[in-house]
């Protein structure tokens, strides 16, 4: 069906008809001039908003609207794990282009719906748009923290570990398959279409002491490289304690993609949305032996010094990370 037979408010009537996971907290939802929520005393509020571009953030001939729908909401969901939150309420802005169709709109809130009910937040609000551009889609999103307590980047100490939750690289690698055309690398691809956010990590590691974290949108040595500037400390990184998965030391390997080595998919490739941070030495010892099964990794440490990301090489050996500028790493350390 093309979106003007449908019209605008038939649209908006379409995506109000979603079950909200947290009714209570919603006094007036979809419908009025504006929604109207409520929060817990003693909870601070979290606010961040993301925007997609369809052709710059998305390619709608590589990936279905679900998952452009699902991958929006999961990056705003990120940022509030990021804090040690929990996200809650969200509004959605959409500018449409006639060249999709009514049911690829729909399938893109579908996706947007699901990932919102998986983490508990209400859609409660959004505006529409027709635009002669490309599609055009922002989620703000709300969450909230115990008062005082939201994580922040500037909180690492020297001394402090560094860690790492899930695996690195994977969606880049999802990414590059997808894109190349070529079979297999099933759980790269899936992260790429649908990463998981961790905001149950977020907040355990909140509760036990995490200094300082981030969510890995853009590549480890960009998110350790804010750390540590925020904190005005010297982060070192042990590349053989970074995890992988078996999809991204085959692709490295391939010698298909952009990078051959596995650490540089971690250090450049973003969008696996794991969380990296900081905890104090005793937090971290403390951390292991009451959550063993938790997939969370040390992979380096803090100390004092000029602020930066560095990478122990061998003993005794070190090297400087750019946020962004060192590529194929490894190839250049093979000569
Ligand atoms: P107003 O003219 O007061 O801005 P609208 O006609 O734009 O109202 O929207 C009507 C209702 O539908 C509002 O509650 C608005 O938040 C909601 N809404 C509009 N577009 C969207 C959207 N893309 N996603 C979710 N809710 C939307
Ligand atoms: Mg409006």
């Amino acid at each position: 069906m093309e979106l003007a037979s449908l019209g605008e408010f038939g649209f908006i009537n379409r995506i109000k008809k979603a079950q909200l996971p947290h009714p209570e907290t919603v006094a007036v939802g979809i419908g009025d001039d504006c929604a109207v929520y409520r929060t817990i005393q003693g909870m601070d509020q979290l606010v961040t908003t993301d925007m997609m571009v369809e052709g710059i953030h998305f390619d709608s001939s590589l990936l279905e609207p679900y998952w452009i729908g699902y991958r929006l909401a999961a990056a705003n969901i990120s940022d509030i794990a990021a804090m040690g939150g929990e996200p809650s309420q969200a509004v959605v802005s959409l500018a449409a282009t006639m060249e999709h169709e009514v049911e690829w709109y729909t399938a893109v809130y579908e996706g947007l719906h699901a990932c919102m009910q998986t983490y508990g937040v209400n859609l409660i609000g959004g505006d529409t748009v027709h635009t002669k551009g490309q599609v055009a889609l922002s989620v703000t999103l709300l969450g909230q923290v115990p008062r005082g307590q939201a994580v922040l980047r500037q909180g690492a100490k020297p001394g402090d570990i560094v860690f790492v939750t899930g695996t690195l690289g994977n969606a880049q690698v999802g990414l590059e398959s997808l894109q190349a055309g070529i079979d297999g690398y099933d759980f790269a691809k899936q992260v790429h279409k649908g990463p998981k956010p961790q905001v149950r990590l977020g907040q355990l590691l909140r509760q036990e002491g995490a200094s300082s974290l981030n969510d890995v949108s853009d590549g480890l040595s960009s998110e350790l490289n804010e750390i540590a500037k925020a904190s005005q400390v010297s982060l070192f990184l042990k590349p053989k304690d970074i995890p992988f998965h078996s999809d991204v030391r085959a692709w490295a390997k391939s010698g298909e993609g952009t990078y051959k080595s596995p650490l540089d998919y971690a250090l450049y490739g973003g969008e696996d949305f794991q969380l990296v941070g900081t905890m104090p030495t005793a937090s971290w010892q403390a951390w292991k032996k009451a959550h063993p099964q938790e997939p969370v990794r040390a992979i380096g440490y803090v100390k004092a010094g000029a602020p930066g990301l560095f990478i122990r090489l061998k003993e005794g050996q070190t090297r400087s990370l750019e946020a962004k500028g060192y590529n194929h790493f490894t190839r250049n350390e093979d000569k």
